[in-house]
């Protein structure tokens, strides 16, 4: 689950991880009273950020610097409201309805700092850079030797001696070391205390007053651990989600929207990869895949093609089920019920195989309705592919 940098600077603030003075602001009126109220504070100006869930908003246009009040809210008026285009939004965009205001801070460095499971070891990584405030992945992918990685060992933890190693990588200050290190060790017991999947700071900010600064914060949590954080699932946003994702979530479908035509549902992420590879092997391209996971009731797959047609850019259906816990025969009945109930226009092609297939089949053919059906999963997605063809 992601959250917003407001919400991830109130959790980061907790853990004694300094950040500047701000609040957040769903109006033009609250943003006023925000900005009047730190530059009344003492801020020698104000900056206004908007708040979605993607970053590169500032080459966006979606973080701007303000001296005094009148500019504050001439960009709180220019960014509430509007759609936000940013590298990680995709080309529609998201629209913005929240600002965090803040008190603006006298830059000297921009570094950047962030913690991440890698998957190949099995351990946490502290990473730290001095190429902050632009993308990382560029960074990575250009000059990988700028980054410095501390692998964290899960038994000791993040280490006093790893934290000084990467304080003194980024070229701090003798004056700024301790508290880079206290900074660091704070990052660190937020991530492991939350059930977080991702702490980024780009950047992490030394200011000309020799201080330190998450001046941008980003946080995403593992969602099989959110039970035992209540308080952060309340964090929630789903104005900031997919509206059929948050659909799918609803009746524990996991539901993910590609570009393409070609509608799959299936049973289990592996088949769902194989799907993808499949349709994309036969020359079509696939509008999104839903889960239905191992055990899915009739209702549940009724949902699931609810949302599959909702999407206007479905010419076809591809149904791949391998039927062990959840039976062919109940997801065949499911279909033609759902189908029956929805009076579904686009063709829907199956592939089937597993517990009570032959049944399943059998239902299929009873119904009178124009299934088809391919012999192999090959055999199938050219079917799908081909179909999606009549339908475009
Ligand atoms: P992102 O583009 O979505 O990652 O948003 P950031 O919060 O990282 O802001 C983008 C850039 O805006 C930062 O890298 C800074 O250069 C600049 N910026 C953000 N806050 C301040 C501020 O208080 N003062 C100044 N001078 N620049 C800021
Ligand atoms: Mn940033």
């Amino acid at each position: 689950m992601k959250i917003h940098e407001y919400q991830a600077k109130q959790i980061l603030a907790k853990y004694g991880v300094a950040v500047p003075r701000g609040e957040v602001a769903n109006t033009l009126e609250e943003a006023s009273t925000v900005a009047r109220k730190l530059l009344a504070e003492g801020a020698t100006g104000v900056v206004v950020k908007a708040q979605i869930h993607a970053g590169g908003r500032g080459k966006g246009g979606g973080v701007k610097v303000a001296r005094n009040r009148e500019d504050a809210e001439m960009h709180a008026k220019n960014i509430l409201g509007m759609t936000l285009v940013t590298h990680q939004t995709g080309p529609t965009g998201q629209k913005v309805q929240r600002l965090l205001i803040e008190e603006t801070a006298s830059i000297d460095r921009e570094l950047y700092l962030g913690i991440v499971l890698d998957r190949a070891t099995g351990k946490l990584v502290f990473m730290a850079s001095q190429a902050g405030g632009m993308e990382i992945e560029e960074v990575a992918a250009k000059t990988p030797e700028a980054i410095f990685k501390e692998a964290i060992d899960p038994a000791i933890g993040f280490g006093g001696w790893q934290a000084r190693k990467l304080a003194f990588a980024l070229g701090l200050k003798p004056t700024q070391i301790n508290a880079a290190v206290a900074f660091f060790q704070s990052l660190y017991k937020a991530f492991t205390d939350t059930d977080a999947s991702l702490v980024e700071i780009n950047p992490f900010i030394t200011t000309t007053d020799d201080k330190l600064f998450a001046l941008d914060a980003k946080i995403t949590f593992d969602d099989n651990a959110l039970f035992r954080h209540a308080d952060i699932k309340a964090l929630r946003d789903v104005a900031e989600e997919d509206p059929l994702e948050v659909e799918a979530s609803k009746y524990a479908l996991n539901y993910i929207k590609l570009d393409g035509s070609i509608a799959c549902m299936v049973n289990g992420a592996g088949l769902a990869m194989a799907t993808m590879d499949i349709i994309q092997y036969a020359g079509g391209s696939p509008a999104n895949f839903l889960d239905v996971g191992g055990g899915a009731t009739q209702e549940q797959i009724e949902h699931a093609f609810e949302i599959l047609l909702s999407d206007a850019n479905v010419k076809a259906i591809f149904i791949n089920i391998f039927g062990g816990i959840l039976r062919v025969d109940r997801l065949a009945t499911g279909v033609v019920a759902a189908a029956r109930k929805l009076s579904v226009k686009v063709p829907i092609v199956l592939r089937l195989e597993g517990t009570n297939v032959e049944e399943g089949r059998q239902i299929l053919k009873e119904s009178g309705l124009n299934f088809q059906i391919g012999a192999t999963m090959k055999e199938a997605a050219d079917l799908a592919v081909a179909a999606a063809k009549v339908g475009a």
